[in-house]
């Protein structure tokens, strides 16, 4: 067989186009510096497009500041430091300005999250959850996590870490309608399987949820419990939402680039001094080496941007919410958990069956320069997951461009326009662009300070 062929009959899990793409592209190089260029361009066109053009409305993703940008480039990431804080702990020399930057870290972490330790090593939050199987559980043990439609996110699931380490996973009932922990329901469930642990992670996060009922249920037989708050770990700190810890959580992990703005990595904090030394010894040697010191810096760096300006951003950011789902319900767009104030966090979620369904309306607006994602709302079922019936908003990023509420009436209007009213997407795309040419600044950081229209 000729190498084309053996290409062409390659499997791929990835989009075989997208690769042969890139091969033509590698190909037509006249050198490899040629091809280092076709990298930079590629990202140079993301900058210009989702970094200057788009209404990025996607829940995970937070633009961070121009410093934390900086320091995820500097020199210090080109440095080794495996191991805990200190002299003793490294096996490397040579680290005494690190373990400065990631005990600075550390303390940062603990101040906006008001705890008592914090863990700075985590390459993303994913890592954060398989280091809480590895300390608190062990293979063969009985976890109980939300089911994806309901919110539920793989990491907890079956094909995620927890199914990969071989624990036994079991659903937290979740009422469909109220979008929260079926409490009743937990306490019938939870007794029949005593879970070691209970994973209450939602990547559809809108309400606060009964985390000290839950940890009483499980306190009988010593179950613990770990609140992933990859998405709502700024509005935590931020005073904004519940607080886990204060309420009985054992631990949260989450993502720093999340609510919580900082560089793409995890955060994990906890208050227990019994977990301290199971936990850190997850993270390394087991889950962690090597851990990107300049993303460590730029984490720290992020700590205190939350610190200054945490409160007012969060809070922002969930007006911001709030408002656009009221302004998407009002104009035909239902709204899951508009019967309870639309959402207490970043998030807003439509329910879009009626329009085509997720994927095709994020299609749609992505044409319009407007970027949401498809989601997986509670009536889906699993035939339907690659083309659930909903998507998923957020608020991060416009709010960090200094977006308010008036904008969000504005945006909701646009995706109404196409959404619900059938405009073709092209014919929205200038009105748009031309808002978002509008914000180019971000705030809530050091060098901006706050948005003109909260001065
Ligand atoms: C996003 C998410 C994760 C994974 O976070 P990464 O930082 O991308 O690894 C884990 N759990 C939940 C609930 C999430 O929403």
């Amino acid at each position: 067989m000729d190498e084309a062929a053996t290409r062409s009959n390659r499997i791929e899990v990835h989009d075989r186009d997208a690769l042969a793409t890139a091969r033509a592209v590698l190909d037509a190089c006249a050198d490899a510096q040629a091809m280092g260029a076709a990298v930079e361009a590629a990202v140079a066109r993301n900058a210009d497009w989702r970094g200057r053009q788009c209404i990025n409305l996607l829940a995970p993703e937070a633009p961070t500041s121009p410093g934390v940008r900086a320091l995820l480039s500097a020199e210090i990431g080109t440095r080794a430091a495996e191991g805990h804080i200190g002299p003793v702990n490294r096996w490397f020399a040579g680290t005494r300005h690190i373990d400065e930057v990631e005990a600075l870290c550390v303390e940062l972490l603990k101040q906006y999250f008001r705890c008592n330790y914090a863990d700075h090593r985590l390459c993303a939050s994913m890592i954060g959850n398989a280091v809480v199987y590895t300390a608190l559980s062990a293979p063969g043990d009985v976890i109980m996590s939300a089911a994806q439609p309901v919110g539920g996110h793989s990491s907890n699931r079956i094909d995620g870490p927890a199914g990969a380490m071989g624990r036994k996973i079991t659903d937290i009932p979740i009422d469909p309608h109220e979008l929260v922990v079926d409490i009743d329901a937990f306490r019938t469930a939870a007794p029949l399987v005593r879970p070691k642990l209970v994973a209450l992670g939602l990547s559809m996060t809108l309400f606060a949820q009964p985390v000290a009922e839950m940890k009483q249920v499980i306190a009988d037989w010593g179950g613990r419990l770990y609140y992933d708050g990859a998405h709502q770990l700024g509005l935590i700190g931020g005073r904004q939402l519940q607080d886990p810890l204060a309420e009985g959580a054992d631990v949260i992990t989450g993502s720093a680039g999340k609510t919580f703005s900082g560089p793409q990595s995890g955060i994990m904090v906890w208050d227990d001094p019994e977990i301290t030394q199971a936990l850190t010894t997850a993270v390394f040697p087991v889950w962690a080496a090597t851990h990107q010191v300049n993303r460590v810096a730029a984490l720290a760096l992020a700590a205190a941007e939350a610190i200054a300006y945490g409160e007012a951003f969060m809070a922002q950011i969930v007006r911001n919410a709030r408002a656009l789902a009221a302004a998407l319900h009002a104009r035909g767009v239902p709204m899951l958990g508009a019967h309870k104030g639309f959402t207490q966090t970043h998030q807003a979620i439509g329910d879009v069956r009626a329009f085509g369904r997720g994927l095709g309306v994020a299609q749609a607006l992505e044409r319009a320069d407007i970027i949401v994602n498809k989601n997986l709302i509670p009536d889906d079922r699993p035939g339907d997951w690659d083309y659930p019936g909903g998507i998923r908003m957020g608020t991060i990023e416009v709010t960090r461009l200094g977006m308010a509420e008036p904008e969000m009436e504005t945006i909701a209007e646009l995706i109404a326009r196409i959404v619900v009213r059938g405009e073709a997407p092209e014919a929205v795309q200038a009105d748009a662009r031309s808002l978002r040419a509008g914000f180019q600044k971000l705030y809530f950081c050091f060098e901006n300070g706050l948005p003109p229209s909260r001065r």
